[in-house]
């Protein structure tokens, strides 16, 4: 998959169009034939393509982010200063009406430790972390049996076997079926009321990762919430692989296993601010209509959040600096936006599209990149298949960065959802990131595990792709109406895991069959 940056880059221009330096200065464009317009086109991104391809920076953004500012859960002090930092790089690449935009979200949470130990059959130290938005043991720890859960079978296990939770630490385990792949997101949302319930019962902790998950092995643990700008007040823990097996094993072999678990954190009394950071290259022709192009600043705190979402906020600061370099000028508004809140569920873009209510029908597309660290190879386009031609047709340009295949899947683990929800096309810039299973939201998420070639391939894309879209002769699309936008919703099976998590706007809408136009 990885080439050296510079074949890709030397690859990048034959295919796009003119080097160029080679471009004649008499040639003009008449406006009127689309190949000439094309062919405008062309040249302004083989020289955006070279700016991103030949400019380290995003790198360095990505080292300054990862190792001077570190973790930045939202809300934190480490949140604020990375609020900062970006602005601060916007206005040094020189964007034009760089500012924050402040929302709330309901608590601020902090992790102070989680420590525990097997103390009967054995003794063994465990490996773990606390899930975030989770409450704490009583102070000093408590000790109780393990009791497994199985997470396939959730309803049952709350009906029949909750009297016999109290006191115990619940380990969700798989045993069984596994659901289809459409129903894997309704599971993550019967997760919260599975919490509650165990909450509810008094035991003591609960031992599964976020929505119930695995950890991936390695020894790594993963944090992460458990719903959106949702929180829980008993302990959820994610423990390493190796030492979940471990107490598995145990059990299967009919023997109980004790557990001594002390977890501590803290939330805060009230509401917490936090801002999302934008910067925007003004449209030429119409700069009304706005392309949103971004990924998300915040990230976990275990780790440097190098991966998640680093990554998305150096391509998206890179994107824009090659951008201006180039001198070229898109048509359409070019809107970068820096999410966060991302990871307690998309706070921020949710925030975007709510205070941009009355301009989202300006809005044409957000292009977000935070699928992990490696190359670009899906357009995710959101629902919106009445665009896979255009997007094949552009994807043919980028031949030389490997295969982009195209689809309409709708993906709400990242800021695309929120411009899903209200008929955009939330572009998912799906990333090829094999290793993603291990640094997401774990220790093991750091800046060593960014390649620098393929960040800035990464940029390029991003850019070329924004930079198409916001300079094309015809708008690409504008939003569906929320009858439209529901009905896809509900043939994507996205319905009830939306509707679990309090994120239908619909009502009813969609239910009916589309009627025809
Ligand atoms: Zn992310």
């Amino acid at each position: 998959m990885r080439r050296p940056a510079l074949l890709a880059f030397a690859a990048a221009l034959v295919l796009i169009g003119a080097w160029p330096a080679r471009t004649s200065p008499g040639v003009q464009s008449s406006g009127n034939s689309s190949s000439a317009t094309d062919s405008e086109m062309d040249k302004k991104l083989a020289s955006i393509a070279g700016e991103a391809m030949t400019d380290a920076k995003p790198y360095q953004y990505l080292e300054e982010l990862s190792d001077d500012i570190g973790g930045r859960v939202t809300g934190s002090a480490q949140a604020a200063a990375a609020i900062v930092w970006g602005t601060e790089k916007m206005k040094a690449i020189g964007l034009e009406n760089v500012h924050t935009e402040t929302f709330e979200m309901s608590r601020g949470w902090t992790r102070i430790s989680a420590n525990a130990d097997v103390v009967s059959p054995i003794h063994h130290r465990l490996t773990l972390s606390s899930l975030g938005w989770v409450g704490s043991t009583p102070q000093g720890g408590a000790e109780g049996d393990i009791m497994t859960v199985n997470m396939y079978q959730l309803a049952d296990e709350m009906s029949s076997n909750s009297a016999k939770w109290a006191g115990k630490i619940l380990l969700v385990v798989r045993k069984g079926d596994a659901p289809p792949p459409q129903e894997r997101r309704a599971l993550f949302a019967k997760f919260g009321p599975f919490l509650k319930a165990a909450y509810d019962a008094h035991a003591i902790a609960v031992i599964g990762g976020q929505g119930g998950s695995k950890s991936q092995g390695m020894n790594i643990t993963h944090t992460g919430v458990l719903g959106f700008d949702t929180s829980y007040d008993i302990p959820v823990v994610s423990l390493t692989d190796e030492d979940q097996e471990q107490i598995e094993r145990l059990i299967d072999r009919g023997k109980t296993v004790r557990i001594k678990m002390n977890v501590q954190n803290r939330f805060t009394d009230g509401p917490v601010q936090s801002a999302n950071v934008i910067g925007e290259i003004r449209g030429t022709q119409n700069p009304e209509q706005i392309v949103v192009v971004g990924g998300h600043l915040d990230s976990w705190d275990l780790a440097e959040g190098s991966t998640d979402n680093g990554m998305g906020t150096t391509t998206t600061l890179g994107a824009a600096e090659a951008i201006v370099k180039s001198g070229a000028k898109p048509r359409r508004t070019l809107r970068f936006v820096l999410f966060t809140g991302e990871e307690q569920g998309l706070l921020g873009s949710l925030a975007y599209t709510k205070l941009h209510k009355d301009e989202m029908t300006s809005h044409v597309a957000a292009v977000i990149l935070d699928n992990g660290q490696g190359p670009v190879n899906e357009f995710n386009l959101g629902g919106r298949a009445d665009l896979i031609s255009a997007a094949k047709d552009f994807a043919k340009k980028l031949m030389s960065f490997g295969e982009i295949a195209v689809n309409d899947d709708v993906e709400f683990g990242t800021d695309t959802g929120s411009f899903c929800l209200v008929g955009l096309p939330g572009i998912n810039l799906g990333q090829d990131s094999p290793d993603y299973k291990y640094t997401h939201h774990s220790e093991a998420d750091t800046y060593d595990k960014v390649k620098p070639d393929i960040l800035a391939r990464d940029t390029t894309v991003m850019a070329l792709t924004a930079f198409w879209i916001a300079d094309r002769e015809e708008r690409l699309a504008s939003p569906w109406p929320p009858e439209k936008t529901a009905h896809m919703l509900i043939e994507k099976h996205q319905d009830s895991m939306l509707k679990a998590f309090g994120l239908w706007p619909f009502g009813n809408l969609g239910s009916e069959p589309e009627k025809k136009q």
